[in-house]
């Protein structure tokens, strides 16, 4: 659509919500864009209040909205967010009315959902202030609601029970046997930078072992660590042994440590020894699809047999926590070939299963069901089924362009959740991220304010910086302690 802005610069919050409501469309500033309509939006002082007017004209029909606000304070900060909520607000209920039905997500543009509740409630979620604050603010429905709050939930507790000093530790392998077609990581397949992979290991055991030494100055402890990548398992078990020795010899001991084992074709028992031996207590065997067509469709090179067989080796070689990931959307895959896929992933009974909704590279057409689209209702049936199973919502977040506008999802049996995924989510302490494409985040104030690090994006850059990345990893050091201060 079409945006054109009186009394406001507020750009930004206008085309955030014009893509939470529609997603598929172009969206810009009226000399840009002349597509879908037009919105029109003013935003004024009256009487002290801040009134958001909003016009919105589409297909030859008009709707009319505006939202009157209180100043929540007198700082800039302050005006800004009650000016931001106001404008999200009238745009929000002027457009959704073309609509045949709202978004499940409503007017909630943000990655992480659990977040603003977390930050609203710092004293304790309430399930029934939580609800109406996730209606209220963002016009989210209530089974959206429902799954943003016990995930909320579970953060608060984790966040709680967290000691103080403590980290994440991410390790990333780009590496897999092949490229998927829907992915969006840096990764190359072996055939194309397998030869990097021994170099790589080298500057990444120094960065091991510098990051050690930052962590032992300032007496940090470690709560967990996440292997992924990436296919962490395309390292042969001499690699993964190389690097495993190196991070139990420089790192302090994690109370959870994760290796990504995603495509089944690289899993062998002796790297699976390897890993038991290193202490790593949790994998994760990624499916996407139980339907072989499926995993051809998206250059999988591995069947649903394999899979299963993989499953079974992990079950006998150690005594791993097991997650499984899916993904609804994929190309030539629909329901009941989803749920089907949920069924069999319950019958092998993993301990955490995930549910991913397809990232799609901008632009690209959805290839599911005989309609291409996503249904909200066909998660909500996964979601029962696994609900039924004994598995729990612990986990959730979204991404750009992810099919339907949908979420994904982690779910647990029991206390078997993933700590370093909720710790990262949602923000709740500094992680440090070594590898190719490394992201450190230093979080402080439960994740209110936070500062970025990047290692460099390609494994060749990677490698050829590596005095520089081992010597940035010490400055780390002074981060920590300005957070502990
Ligand atoms: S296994 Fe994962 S990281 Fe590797 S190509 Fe497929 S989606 Fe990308």
């Amino acid at each position: 659509m079409q945006m054109i802005l009186q009394g406001t610069a507020l750009e930004t919050a206008v085309h955030e919500t014009l893509v939470c409501l529609l997603p598929e469309e172009r969206h810009g500033l009226a000399e840009d864009c002349a597509e879908g309509g037009t919105v029109t939006v003013s935003l004024t002082r009256e009487g002290g209040d801040f009134l958001c007017r909003v016009q919105a004209v589409r297909g030859g029909e008009e709707r009319t909205e505006e939202c009157r606000l209180p100043p929540e304070g007198d700082s800039p900060l302050e005006q800004k967010r009650v000016e931001t909520r106001a404008v999200k607000t009238a745009v929000y209920r002027a457009v959704v009315g073309f609509l045949p039905q709202p978004p499940v997500w409503g007017a909630m543009s943000g990655v992480k959902p659990a977040k603003p509740l977390r930050q609203a409630f710092p004293q304790g979620i309430e399930e029934e202030a939580a609800d109406a604050f996730l209606k209220e603010r963002f016009f989210i429905a209530p089974s959206r609601r429902k799954l943003a709050i016990r995930c909320a939930q579970k953060a608060q507790q984790l966040e709680r029970s967290l000691p103080e000093q403590t980290g994440a530790l991410y390790i990333g392998i780009p590496f897999c046997p092949s490229k998927c077609v829907y992915c969006s990581f840096v990764s190359g397949s072996t055939a194309q930078w397998g030869h990097l992979i021994p170099p790589y290991l080298d500057a990444l055991c120094r960065e091991v072992e510098a990051t050690g030494e930052g962590f032992r100055q300032n007496g940090w402890k470690l709560d967990s660590i996440y292997m992924g990548g990436g296919t962490p398992t395309t390292l042969t078990a001499p690699q993964m042994d190389r690097l495993l020795t190196a991070v139990q010899q420089h790192l302090p001991h994690p109370r959870e440590f994760t290796v990504e084992a995603g495509r089944p074709e690289t899993i062998t028992r002796e790297k699976l020894e390897v890993l038991h031996r290193h202490g790593v207590g949790r994998i994760s065997i990624n499916p996407q699809s139980m339907h072989d067509e499926v995993l051809q469709n998206v250059g999988r090179l591995h069947t649903v047999q394999q899979i299963e067989e993989c499953y079974r080796m992990a079950r006998q070689a150690g005594n791993f926590e097991i997650n499984m990931d899916l993904i609804a959307g994929l190309p030539g895959d629909d329901e009941a070939g989803l749920l089907e896929s949920v069924r069999r992933l319950i019958d092998l009974q993993p301990e955490n299963i995930t549910i991913h909704c397809l990232a799609r590279k901008k632009g690209s057409p959805l290839r599911f069901g005989p309609q291409g689209q996503l249904p909200a209702e066909t998660l909500d049936a996964a979601y029962a089924m696994l609900e039924q199973a004994g598995y729990a919502p612990y986990y959730l977040y979204r991404q750009k362009y992810i099919a339907g506008n949908l979420e994904n999802v982690g779910f647990a049996k029991g206390d078997t959740i993933c700590r370093y995924n909720i710790l990262m989510m949602e923000e709740l302490c500094p992680v440090v991220a070594l590898g190719a494409g490394g992201v450190t985040k230093i979080c402080a104030d439960g994740g209110r304010n936070i500062t970025r690090l990047t290692n460099p994006k390609y494994p060749k850059e990677y490698i050829e910086h590596s005095d520089a990345i081992c010597k940035g990893k010490q400055k780390l050091e002074l981060e920590f302690d300005r957070l502990s201060d």
